[in-house]
């Protein structure tokens, strides 16, 4: 292999990737992100920012630029369940409601302006190599590119997991997720999770007046009611709304605004490898946290700059690299791992309707444990690195 054209290769350019990117390029490092599609996109997610993420970009250097977007003040959370039951409690600060449209588009444009060679439309389909030698990045449209260093950024699932072969794709994921936006009544400051057999649909506001109203069904009751083709979308929706009469009341007086609902299928929830082939794993590609914490962003961000640091570590003192890996795992779960457990918990907890409604009933009589579970599935300020410092 000849030499690297680059120091760093990043494979995804969503709120990991970038946050890693800027951090990089702000160190000096030459870098190059690949990702597979033209920004803008749409993307399947809530669109709500944890209030921690305002902290994540004082550190990027990007809260100017992000709060020219218009972010919609968020200061509570709502459950409602089919039968009216409800829970309302404030956020330990104000979280924000903004597209993934426009905020991933900002991030990738920031990434630029420091010096990152922003590659869209380029998806990477094979990473060969190691830290001993150094890695080549395959890509479906140019030649491959050599770097001393690779993050994997690359969401959820996706083709390169499949080319890396990740264990975690041989069990099955029995969750759909699914998102549009509307105009409706507004939402206030809220964002609002209704609950039906089998998921939850959340809502909140995002810029430009829009609400982003965004869903985890199962597979099995999804395939009950439709099947994947639009038409069938539809009548999915409609057999939710039957199901929580609260939700519907909201979605009958509101408009889609995109063509078609966006969509995923099989999303992972269990345990990933942090280090695959020495490939530093970041955001969703290391490990997602159920949505109903609202705080995959978060983490997403936050774990750019866990990413970004081991890196500068590794290209720093290439000798301790076995280390450095070793340590980001380790680092990695001190700082996401409890958060993780506790929101899948919750999550299976609220799938299931016999415990719902007196779980509603006993946060409502104990609002310190109410507040307990919202401070306690999403990271804190300051951003408290365990295991090192940024
Ligand atoms: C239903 C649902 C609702 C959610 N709601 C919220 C919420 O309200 N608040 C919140 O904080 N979190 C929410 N999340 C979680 C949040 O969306 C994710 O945690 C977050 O997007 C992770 O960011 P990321 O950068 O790791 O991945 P992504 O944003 O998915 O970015 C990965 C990027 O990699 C690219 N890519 C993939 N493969 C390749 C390849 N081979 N080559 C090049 N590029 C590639 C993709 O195109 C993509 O742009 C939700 C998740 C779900 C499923």
């Amino acid at each position: 292999m000849g030499t690297p054209s680059f120091d760093i290769a990043i494979v995804g350019g969503g709120l990991a990737g970038c946050s890693a990117a800027i951090s990089l390029a702000n160190l000096g490092y030459q870098v190059v992100l690949f990702e597979a599609k033209a920004y803008p996109h749409h993307k399947v997610c809530g669109e709500f920012l944890s209030p921690e993420c305002i902290h994540l970009f004082d550190e990027l250097g990007i809260t100017q630029q992000i709060r020219a977007l218009h972010p919609v003040p968020i200061c509570h959370v709502q459950i409602t369940a089919p039968n009216g039951a409800t829970w309302i409690s404030k956020l330990p600060g104000e979280g924000w409601g903004i597209s993934r449209y426009g905020l991933d588009q900002l991030l990738a444009d920031h990434a630029r302006l420091q010096g990152v060679e922003v590659c869209e439309n380029t998806c990477v389909t094979q990473i060969q190599g190691g830290l001993d030698s150094q890695f080549s990045i395959e890509t479906r449209s140019q030649s491959p590119v050599q770097v001393r260093v690779v993050i994997g950024a690359h969401g959820k699932r996706s083709n390169l997991d499949r080319a890396l072969n990740r264990s975690f794709l041989k069990s099955h994921q029995p969750f759909i997720g699914l998102k549009n936006h509307f105009q409706g009544p507004p939402l206030s400051d809220h964002v609002a999770l209704f609950v039906f057999p089998g998921g939850y649909c959340g809502m909140s506001e995002v810029e430009g007046g829009i609400a982003n109203v965004c869903l985890l069904v199962r597979q099995d009751i999804f395939r009950q009611t439709a099947d994947d083709s639009p038409a069938n979308i539809a009548k999915f929706i409609d057999w939710m709304c039957q199901q929580n009469p609260y939700l519907d009341r909201w979605l009958s007086q509101a408009t889609p605004m995109l063509d078609q609902w966006v969509s995923i299928g099989q999303v992972p929830f269990i345990r990933k490898q942090l280090v695959e082939r020495d490939i530093l794993m970041a955001g969703d590609a290391a490990g997602l946290i159920a949505p109903l914490a609202g705080d995959g962003m978060a983490m997403a961000l936050h774990g750019g700059l866990l990413a970004a640091h081991y890196a500068d570590r590794i290209l720093q003192q290439p000798q301790f690299a076995d280390v450095f890996l070793k340590n980001y795992a380790g680092d990695w779960r001190r700082n996401f791992a409890d958060r993780m457990r506790l929101a899948r918990a919750l999550q299976a907890f609220m799938l299931r309707p016999n415990l719902l409604t007196p779980s509603l009933h006993l946060l409502n009589r104990i609002p310190a444990l109410g507040d307990f579970l919202v401070r306690h599935t999403r990271g804190s300020y300051p951003i408290e690195q365990k295991g090192v410092s940024l």
